[in-house]
């Protein structure tokens, strides 16, 4: 029998938490981090309930695998293209930064430099850093852990690559810039210290370029139901993967991946799982301290949820149901399990 525990945190300590929160009409630039996952589109609709002005919103999305790669390892191949008809519903620009072969190549580094980095603006795309430094061996997967030097994937595909996208517009100069992300206390003791609003690491208010960069989560302290009520007010069409199951995204085979969640991806995409299983292998270093990803697949059942459309759905390159409906319900992946960094 397959078990749907909700592992949260308990927030209740910082329900008294005093909320900072920003003068939301003094930004030029309100750029929303959406990895196509609920708590990133609660930010996007929680601004605009709030009155920010479409006109100064932008998506970006980090592509984990590489932007247009049509044979991901770590994202649902939907992804790109759910945000992007989400951002056109919507009415906003999406812009999408990677690193060159994505998480693969990067994983795959031996006595190598890291790959540059390739950021979308207004103007085009850009390239930036990559292929300087130190040449380094990875030859194993990000670590389950809350330290980004050990789980470098959210250092090196999402973090870095945002800097590099901010520090190389010159755009963002003498402007004020919020840069909004969806992480929540509940979600684990870690993000639970992270602040609701700092200056973001690019800030240079001070500084010769005065780009002024603040870091708002304006989610951090709301509970999943919360989330799960503005997204049902403005009756968005979520993405694929809370249909089949899954608690968090972005990817599909996030290292944090339950018994349950592995068992999931061996029967919906059974070759992206060999691929991950082949790599355990090769490397003599798995992703979890002790078990295989088949040890791990093993010892549960898939979700009951895994509905033949939406596997379909959400393992194609296109998304092609509409972004509002009518008849919105609640996605079997709600309250369930919640597998996803720390
Ligand atoms: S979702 Fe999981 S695997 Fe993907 S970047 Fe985040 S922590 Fe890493």
């Amino acid at each position: 029998m397959q078990t749907n525990q909700i592992a949260l945190f308990d927030v209740t300590d910082f329900e008294d938490e005093i909320v900072e929160k920003p003068d939301l009409d003094s930004y030029d630039y309100v750029l929303v981090m959406m990895s196509g996952g609920k708590d990133g589109l609660a930010c996007l609709l929680n601004l605009i309930e709030e009155g920010v002005p479409l006109s100064k919103i932008e998506m970006w999305h980090h592509s984990v695998d590489g932007k247009g790669n049509t044979n991901p390892l770590f994202d649902w191949p939907i992804t790109e293209s759910y945000c992007e008809k989400l951002a056109e519903a919507i009415g906003i620009p999406i812009y999408f930064s990677w690193k060159s072969g994505g998480i693969e190549l990067e994983m795959l580094r031996e006595n190598a430099l890291t790959q540059p980095t390739y950021f979308e603006t207004p103007d085009g795309t850009f390239k930036a850093g990559g292929l300087t430094g130190k040449k380094a061996t990875r030859r194993k997967f990000p670590q389950l852990s809350a330290n980004l030097s050990t789980r470098w994937c959210s250092s090196y595909l999402k973090i870095d690559p945002a800097s590099k996208s901010l520090t190389g517009q010159t755009r963002f100069a003498h402007k004020r810039t919020l840069f909004v992300t969806g992480e929540r206390a509940e979600e684990s003791p870690a993000r639970a210290r992270y602040k609701t609003f700092e200056p973001h690491r690019t800030d240079r208010r001070h500084g010769r370029s005065k780009r002024h960069v603040d870091h708002y989560r304006p989610v951090h302290a709301w509970k999943e139901f919360e989330i799960w009520e503005i997204i049902q007010r403005h009756r968005i069409n979520v993405h694929p993967a809370y249909k089949l199951g899954w608690g968090r995204l972005s990817c599909m085979t996030c290292i944090f991946g339950s018994a349950a969640q592995w068992a999931s991806v061996k029967a919906i995409d059974p070759d992206r799982f060999e691929r991950i299983a082949n790599y355990e292998d090769e490397f003599g270093v798995t992703i979890h301290r002790t078990e295989t990803v088949r040890d791990r697949a093993a010892k549960a059942l898939p979700y009951e949820s895994l509905d033949q459309s939406q596997i379909e759905a959400a393992l194609s390159l296109e998304y092609k149901e509409p972004i509002f409906v009518d008849d919105w319900t609640l996605p079997a992946g709600a309250f369930g399990e919640s597998n996803g960094p720390t």
